[in-house]
């Protein structure tokens, strides 16, 4: 497949998929999102990759869903603005492109690493949450400002078990950033390491995972993920999505549409998030 929005890198035994959106910090747009599943599949499938590396072109790693560029606003206006101004069509399509694709991602029998720098928001950390390993550069950051916008949390929310219970319901209650150290500390990532080793110490750790068995890897994988399903990682996901869709109907209902569809995204977001910035 020719991908326009992702880079996919064979480098060895390692795939590595990087969001190449820099210009809007690796916003998801429908396109890019289509295009990263389908590269992880690619991945999956070939018996040569051993381990794949998601990362992000530029100075951030993802700024969570595209909702304001020329692309997105495309997007709106040919399809998602509609499917998104009903309940039920915003179920369906969220469930389909958040919900359905990182618990897939999750359950890719093989490990996975997140290369993170820069900005991790929203959909951004999410998706680095689904990948079983975090390697954070120095000016990592990570927030759900969820509440913020009316809407408790992402689609996949896995906080509880990223940052911990109280460290999560902080999180939700201000919408403040957490930085690469505090994750760190909290066991959110992996490692920390200086911007200009990140790419390298990423793959230093994916080239060392991949001399060892692939097999004895995939069991590994398969059992961590046991032991969190046994916590109650899935119900919790289940329960999470239609108080999450709950939100997008209250927000509906108090400002209406969401997704802005006539270029005026500026304006939407700093109306938004004005309140914040006293
Ligand atoms: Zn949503």
């Amino acid at each position: 497949m020719v991908f326009e929005k992702v880079l996919y890198e064979k480098l060895e035994n390692v795939a590595r998929v990087t969001m190449n959106r820099p210009e809007v910090r690796n916003a998801q747009s429908y396109q890019m999102l289509r295009e990263l599943d389908q590269a992880f599949k690619q991945a999956t499938e070939d018996d040569e990759v051993r381990v794949i590396i998601l990362a992000g072109a530029g100075p951030s790693f993802s700024a969570g869903h595209d909702l304001g560029s020329p692309e997105a606003l495309e997007e709106n206006r040919r399809f998602r603005a509609e499917q998104c101004s009903t309940v039920d069509g915003r179920l369906k399509y969220e469930t389909e492109m958040f919900y359905d694709m990182c618990l897939r991602w999750r359950e890719i029998p093989k490990p996975t690493i997140a290369q993170v720098q820069g900005y991790a928001l929203m959909a951004g950390m999410m998706l680095a949450c689904t990948c079983d390993l975090i390697i954070a550069a120095e000016n990592a950051k990570f927030a759900d400002m969820g509440t913020r916008w009316l809407v408790p949390s992402v689609e996949y929310f896995s906080h509880p078990w990223e940052f911990g219970l109280r460290k999560t319901k902080e999180m939700l209650f201000t919408g403040d950033f957490i930085d690469a150290q505090e994750a760190h500390r909290l066991g959110m990532v992996n490692r920390v390491v200086p911007l200009e080793k990140l790419e390298e110490e990423t793959m230093n750790l994916a080239k060392r995972i991949t001399l060892n068995d692939p097999f004895l890897l995939k069991l590994c994988k398969m059992t961590v993920n046991a032991c969190q399903d046994a916590q109650g990682f899935r119900q919790t996901l289940a329960a999470a999505m239609p108080l999450h869709q709950l939100g997008h109907a209250y927000y509906y209902q108090k400002h209406g549409p969401y997704v802005p569809v006539d270029g005026s995204a500026k304006d939407f977001f700093e109306k938004r998030d004005a309140r914040f910035k006293k």
